[in-house]
């Protein structure tokens, strides 16, 4: 197992703005990077050195792709198993499919954590109408049912919060589903985790995490929770990835409950959304931790040098904001190339950075973030 000299060429499956991140990460360190996309116009072609286009599923596009990189990795989870196997019998694979088949299925991923100890929120598998019902009236009628795949940002879910909306539920519904508890959370974190070919792994700091119609508008840096919570949030995070021989970083979604306690919400193995405020407040960031990782480089620590708070911009509202985000001290914005805000689109972020110990709080934020955050900061923080 050895690393892939300084020149060779890192595949990327998918063209979005993580794939860009990586890419650009894999650039700093000298690399080339080969992109598999359907779209030539995506952000992470536009700093790629080459692409193969076509379909996640289009076995031609995916044998070209591999014949081009030296390794394969994701920043688009969702290719078939068939695809993943052809992606397999090519290139090192990393993570490798098993791990991408896990995170794909939400079955399959609770089956697996709760196989490894993690605690989750009650979950029952709903393959019809009638486990529904049955599913329903075990969560006391207060759930939300998932669709088992292709979810992200809150799509592919329905929330039921008494036997009324329960009873309103129209009979033609995606099966299968997933039926979750609907957890009373204190709040929502996240810990980016990385492990390296040779078993080393990092943890960033517990990042707190803020959603506005089920997309994630603000993460905290540190998250403002006790220090043995932070410990026990990162012991699960590294647990979870040496389990899975997790080689690549990966995001790991908790709720802490009511009492304080951490719940496993979900995986994602790639650098993730809540993990972009390492990108100016740590020395090596999500997308070159994860690069090293599958490049078989030795990873650093993951350490914060500074205090961070990161704002997504979705949508036209908050693009016509960069002009003004440019002007603000202590921004540093961070667009990805989309040429179309539409309305829900991740367009891009910007990162506010705080000394070491001096993450403000809701009217700090408001103040530096100003016209960024309003009104979320003042009424939800
Ligand atoms: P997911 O796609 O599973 O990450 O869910 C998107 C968002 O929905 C989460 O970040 C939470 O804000 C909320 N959510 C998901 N599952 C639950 C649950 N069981 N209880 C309460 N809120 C949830």
């Amino acid at each position: 197992m050895t690393a892939l000299p300084f020149g060779a060429t890192l595949g990327i499956v998918g063209g979005g703005q993580l794939g860009r991140m990586s890419a650009m990460a894999a650039a700093r360190l000298g690399f080339r990077v080969h992109v598999l996309t359907p779209d030539i116009d995506s952000p992470a072609c536009e700093v790629a050195s080459s692409a193969t286009i076509g379909d996640y599923d289009d076995e031609v596009a995916l044998r070209d792709f591999a014949e081009h990189v030296d390794v394969v990795t994701f920043e688009f989870e969702n290719v078939s198993a068939h695809g993943l196997r052809i992606l397999e019998s090519i290139k090192p694979v990393r993570p490798a499919g098993a791990v991408l088949e896990i995170s794909q299925d939400r079955i399959a991923e609770k089956r697996r954590l709760s196989e490894i100890g993690a605690a989750l929120a009650p979950w029952r598998e709903v393959p019809d109408a009638a486990a529904l019902a049955a599913a329903a009236e075990a969560l006391d009628y207060r759930l939300i049912l998932k669709t088992t795949r292709f979810g992200y940002d809150g799509k592919g879910q329905f929330r039921i919060r008494d036997a009324e909306e329960f009873a309103a539920l129209g009979t033609d519904l995606p099966y299968p589903l997933v039926a979750e508890g609907i957890v009373d959370f204190e709040r929502e974190i996240s810990v980016m985790v990385a492990r390296g070919l040779d078993g080393d792994v990092r943890c960033f700091d517990v990042t707190e995490n803020r959603h506005r119609n089920g997309i994630l508008d603000l993460s905290l840096a540190p998250a403002p929770i006790p220090p043995a919570l932070a410990a026990q949030a990162q012991s699960m995070a590294r647990h979870i990835a040496e389990s899975l021989d997790l080689i690549g970083i990966m995001g790991v979604e908790m709720f802490v409950d009511a009492r304080g306690g951490l719940l496993i919400n979900e995986i994602a193995p790639r650098p993730h959304n809540s993990g972009h405020w390492t990108m100016n407040a740590c020395l090596v960031d999500q997308f070159e931790m994860h690069v090293r990782a599958v490049l078989g480089l030795p990873l650093p620590e993951a350490t914060r040098h500074s205090d961070a708070v990161m704002k997504n911009l979705i949508g036209p509202d908050d693009m016509a904001l960069c002009d003004a985000a440019l002007r603000m001290p202590g921004l540093a914005l961070h667009l990805y190339g989309k040429d179309e805000a539409r309305p829900g689109r991740k367009m891009g972020h910007v990162n506010a950075i705080f000394p070491r110990g001096a993450l403000p709080g809701p009217f700090g934020i408001a103040a530096v973030l100003g016209p960024l955050v309003e009104p979320v900061v003042s009424e939800d923080i």
